[in-house]
């Protein structure tokens, strides 16, 4: 299937791994030029010049953290005006939340939720007014289904989720929707940087804490990044205008409720 958005350029945030990199390919497998991001260069770059490679599109790298000010700045000034924009960024640490002050709260809505909203609030009206616009936020499985110890994720992003929730109502007679992709266990650096951990607590090797994440999910296995940039890529298409303000959950059927 054609998405029709071949020529259309898209900010892909917090894009030089795991499931930015991946939703990056995808939308350049459409034909879409990229303005990537992450804080590190050199993996940043080296993710541009493969994405050049494979798809031919263009592929401009900008080092930054999107956490910033600055760095949103940045990265608006090498694209003021896309046509589409992937919110990510890494998720904050987990833990107990007595040990958690108002500075580590902030830290956390800083990542995951002014993070978005500033990018969104930089780019909508440009959207608006051409007709066309498309705007994704990677957020977590935990949106539905919280995790304890993630209590800083859960939090931030569900204000996120609430804020997205209003505003995309309002965009879509425009052509511009606003969607939230919600991941399960993906295979990505993260989830390994995890696997290490738990190994090491539980004195296991890394595999058998692999084996065991994978047995605890319906589908007997890790999410491949590329399944959820596809999926990004779908709503990213011009035949997703009419899905706006919805929550996605892409997680091998580990969310257990009924809707
Ligand atoms: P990952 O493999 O660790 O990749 C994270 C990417 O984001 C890297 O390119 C990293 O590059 C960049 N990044 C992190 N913080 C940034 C910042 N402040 N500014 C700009 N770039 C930043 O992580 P992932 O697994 O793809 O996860 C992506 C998001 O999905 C995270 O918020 C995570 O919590 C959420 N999530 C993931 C899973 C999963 O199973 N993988 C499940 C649920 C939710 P630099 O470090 O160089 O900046």
């Amino acid at each position: 299937m054609d998405l029709g958005i071949k020529g259309k350029t898209a900010i892909v945030c917090a894009s030089s791994k795991g499931l930015g990199r991946a939703c990056a390919f995808s939308l350049a497998r459409e034909g879409v030029d990229l303005i990537i991001t992450a804080r590190g260069s050199e993996s940043l770059e080296e993710t541009a010049r493969e994405i050049r490679d494979a798809t031919g599109v263009k592929v401009t790298a900008v080092a930054s953290d999107i956490a910033t000010e600055a760095g949103r700045v940045a990265v608006l000034a090498a694209c003021p005006d896309p046509d589409i924009l992937v919110n990510n960024a890494g998720g904050p640490p987990p833990g107990d939340f007595r040990n958690w002050t108002r500075d580590t709260w902030i830290a956390a809505l800083d990542l995951n939720m002014i993070a978005p909203i500033e990018m969104i609030r930089a780019t909508v009206d440009h959207m608006i007014a051409r007709k066309f616009g498309r705007i994704v936020n990677i957020t977590s499985s935990t949106v539905k289904a919280p995790i304890e110890i993630l209590g800083l994720s859960n939090g931030a992003r569900a204000g996120l989720t609430g804020f997205v929730a209003g505003i995309a109502r309002k965009t879509v007679a425009h052509n511009v929707t606003i969607n939230n992709l919600l991941p399960g266990p993906f295979d990505t650096d993260r989830l390994r940087a995890n696997f290490a951990v738990i190994a090491k607590n539980r004195g296991i090797s890394v595999d058998e804490a692999r084996k065991d994440r994978m047995s605890q999910n319906p589908s007997g296995r890790l999410g491949d990044p590329a399944e959820f940039g596809d999926a990004c890529a779908y709503l990213c298409s011009a035949q997703a205008g009419f899905v706006t303000g919805q929550n996605f959950l892409i997680d091998g059927g580990g969310y257990p409720g009924t809707l």
